[in-house]
């Protein structure tokens, strides 16, 4: 049984209680964003995040050579490093990966990225941003082998070497899908997908796949990509995905008895 576990990256999430639970549970890979780290240091570098909404309503970050610097230094950097010193300090040996280690995200750059600017659809010129094409998971399965906990994040490597973006929940669902994970746990700043979005005591509690088409409407911004990889997820084989509050104590434990919000 192998759990994927993506810990959100933007304001509001804690990491503790989640390192804290680590420390029994055996076979969980774990994977993250890092948005407000990558806005921090973008803003300390005079190089601010600038987010663009494609014609579909979703929100991406934008990835220009100047920009995909500043994800790569606040990942690598500080997002992963502090998650495997939280975890040592838990006593669990992990291990950092970026996708271009090893070859473990393979990307194919991203063509014709756009933008929904005042009515108008643009291009967005010198997207460094990708789709994920394949997941090393021998990589994975080697270091689970020997006790080691994998913790991942983007940016993704093309065939020809180029470091490019991809959106981290979707990096989870392709790496549970690699592994033929049972459950894929998405810990965020909510307590789960709302019907309202300002409104916390709307709570989905259970999303059917008949369903999905309601959930991507009900979700705004960057929890569409949430669904969006809830979906590829259940295609691709995983049992259960969940979506649920990463302050929780346990949250993994939470996640799995449905305190948040199931997709099955
Ligand atoms: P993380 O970094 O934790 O992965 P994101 O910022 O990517 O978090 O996504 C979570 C955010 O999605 C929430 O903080 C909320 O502002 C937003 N959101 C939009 N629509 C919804 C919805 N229907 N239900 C819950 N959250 C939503």
């Amino acid at each position: 049984m192998t759990i994927v576990v993506k810990i959100g990256g933007a304001v509001g999430n804690s990491t503790e209680p989640l390192l804290a639970e680590m420390s029994h549970r055996p076979d969980v890979v774990l994977v993250h964003g890092g948005s407000a780290e990558i806005d921090q240091l973008g803003a300390e570098m005079g190089r601010p995040s600038e987010y663009y909404t494609s014609p579909s309503g979703v929100v991406s970050r934008r990835n220009d050579p100047s920009h995909l610097e500043v994800v790569v230094l606040a990942l690598a950097g500080k997002v992963q490093t502090s998650l495997v010193a939280g975890l040592a300090r838990h006593g669990v040996a992990a291990v950092g990966l970026s996708g271009v280690d090893g070859g473990l995200l393979r990307a194919r750059r991203k063509e014709g990225a756009r933008a929904l600017v005042e009515g108008h659809v643009l291009r967005v010129a010198n997207d460094a941003s990708g789709d994920i094409e394949s997941v090393n998971a021998d990589l994975l399965w080697l270091l689970l082998g020997r006790g080691l906990l994998p913790v991942v994040g983007p940016p993704a490597v093309t065939a020809k070497g180029e470091i490019v973006n991809v959106d981290a929940d979707r990096v989870a669902a392709r790496i549970a899908c690699a592994l033929g994970a049972t459950d894929l746990i998405f810990l965020t700043n909510v307590s789960g997908l709302l019907r309202h979005r300002d409104d916390p005591a709307s709570r989905v509690r259970r999303v059917s796949r008949a369903e999905i088409p309601s959930a991507l409407e009900w979700a705004q911004g960057r929890m569409r990509k949430k669904v969006l990889a809830a979906r590829d997820a259940l295609e691709g084989g995983v049992g259960c995905v969940a979506i649920s509050a990463s302050d929780a104590p346990d949250p993994i434990g939470g996640a799995l008895n449905g305190t948040g919000t199931v997709f099955a």
